[in-house]
């Protein structure tokens, strides 16, 4: 899909096509650094126009799924100056360091002269410590996003979260961490490790390298001796004297009793925005998927890829997939599938068990982040369900794909991505007090939100509280209720 897609009938009231907002009577100018989805999304984006540059996409270059992910490495934007006093009127710096400057003229085509730019996690890495932004400018990822999405680094963080909270609030408090499986880190923590293992004979841990994706470099393994065979090749230095460091890894109990249907395994993707890290302001999104395994789930043959990881990056290459019936559910069938089987409230437990992963994560990370208001990150969380419907974190990507496999997985990316901007209200339609908008719900800000349609449900006490506001997996009328809502904020600012 190019520029002149049609898109949805929301965005074509007198609103969109004349957007009037914080940068004032003129386009929103963006920059992208991706060829799948997220571009088709801002060249659709009625009042948005493409900035060529060194790290954007020719206009004439249609988005192609197969590059999904590439990475392409930019150029610092001009815009680039001495910093400011944190937060003005006129623009930003990172880093407090000089005076600040005022918007410049906008000058078509200059490298910095952007509003929003979709860059990946390399530009930002090279780029983010010298660049200005100003007032109006947002930019993906934070700066230092992999605290998080670094499988290392994530259980490190969320394990001291856990401790604090042991220490100031109790042992039971700390229960609510139990949601990520036992990690450690390897090499650094490769003698606890073989503590851990000589206490629990007989399980299997999986082998995970620390900083890949979508698979690779993964291994199941039950016997000490793979271990050290592996750790034999993998951390002998003089075996590649080319290699300077060894790859850190983190090793981990692996979850031998997944959540089954049709004999199947599968896993989870969650998405969630936020917004701001100070004060934490979180969005989950309604609408995501579960990602089956192809074959069915057996502990028999614990190196067969195609049974045990659920990547689709994984599950395209087996021998029987088919593409035509993929292996994705969306998660509104899941939660369907799941209440049919062990009811509302079971899986109204089990999907609050979710709230609490994707709320304490970010709270583990929250005084680490450097938070900056120029800066969103939307998050693809991973979660597995185990036999009892208890929720596993496995892990937190800041670029989960966007690739479409097929039409209902590009609509609902999408309208998701469609959304992301929506929230983010470059073109000021919106009051800023919203709790819904389009498929995300406003989860946390500061504190838990709660769902304002006066629904109460009663706790075990036999009190009533009111319902959080989190719909995952619940209808995604996202059309209707943007329509709804650009009407009654119009009004709103009106009167
Ligand atoms: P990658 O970043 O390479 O995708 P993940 O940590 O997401 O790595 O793991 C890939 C897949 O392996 C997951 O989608 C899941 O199916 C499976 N997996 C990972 N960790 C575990 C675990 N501890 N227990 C069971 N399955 C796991």
């Amino acid at each position: 899909m190019s520029k002149g897609t049609k898109v949805p009938g929301y965005m074509q009231g007198k609103g969109s096509r004349n957007p009037r907002g914080i940068i004032g009577d003129r386009e929103i100018r963006y920059k992208c650094s991706l060829q799948n989805t997220v571009l088709d999304v801002l060249r659709g984006r009625p009042g948005w126009q493409e900035v060529p540059g060194q790290n954007n996409i020719p206009q004439n270059v249609q988005a192609n799924p197969k590059q999904q992910g590439q990475q392409s490495t930019g150029q610092q934007p001009s815009n680039t100056g001495k910093s400011g006093s944190g937060s003005t009127n006129q623009g930003t710096t990172f880093g407090n360091k000089g005076s600040f400057q005022s918007i410049p003229p906008i000058t078509r085509n200059s490298d910095g002269d952007w509003d929003f730019y979709w860059c990946d996690r390399e530009w930002l890495a090279q780029n983010y410590d010298t660049m200005f932004l100003y007032e109006h400018q947002k930019i993906l990822h934070f700066r230092n996003h992999y605290e998080l999405t670094r499988k290392n680094l994530m259980v490190k963080n969320l394990k001291r979260l856990k401790k604090q909270t042991e220490r100031e609030l109790g042992k039971a408090e700390g229960q609510s961490f139990e949601f990520f499986p036992t990690t450690y880190e390897l090499p650094s923590e490769y003698h606890i490790f073989v503590e851990e293992f000589k206490k629990n004979p007989g399980i299997i841990w999986i082998m995970k390298p620390a900083a890949r994706a979508q698979g690779r470099g993964i291994f199941l393994f039950r016997r000490l001796k793979d271990i050290t065979d592996w750790k034999k090749g993998e951390y002998q230095p003089l075996s590649d004297p080319n290699r300077e460091v060894p790859e850190t890894y983190v090793v981990q109990r692996y979850i031998e009793n997944p959540y089954l249907i049709g004999g199947r395994k599968f896993d989870v993707r969650v998405y969630v925005l936020v917004v701001s890290y100070n004060p934490l302001k979180v969005w989950l999104y309604r609408s995501g998927f579960a990602r089956f395994s192809n074959t069915r789930f057996s502990l028999d043959s614990i190196e067969d890829t195609y049974v045990h990881l659920t990547n689709v990056a994984i599950q395209k290459n087996a021998p029987d997939y088919d593409p035509d019936k993929g292996c994705k559910w969306s998660t509104q069938q899941l939660r369907k599938y799941l209440c049919a089987k062990h009811g509302v409230e079971a899986v109204k437990n089990a999907f609050k068990g979710i709230d609490n992963i994707i709320i304490k994560s970010l709270q583990s990370v929250q005084k680490i982040i450097i938070n900056d208001k120029h800066c969103f990150e939307m998050y693809g969380y991973d979660v597995l369900f185990d036999s009892d419907l208890k929720p596993w974190l496995i892990e937190i990507n800041a670029s989960p794909s966007l690739t479409a496999s097929g039409k209902e997985d590009y609509d609902l990316k999408f309208g998701l991505l469609n959304d992301v901007l929506n929230v983010l209200d470059l073109e000021n339609r919106l009051t800023g007090k919203e709790k819904r908008i389009g498929g995300w719900d406003l989860l946390w800000e500061d504190g838990p939100i709660l769902a304002d349609d006066g629904n109460m449900e009663c706790t075990p006490n036999g009190t009533t509280a009111s319902i959080p506001n989190s719909f995952l997996g619940c209808h995604n009328d996202r059309k209707r209720q943007l329509r709804e809502l650009f009407t009654a904020a119009q009004s709103i600012k009106k009167s």
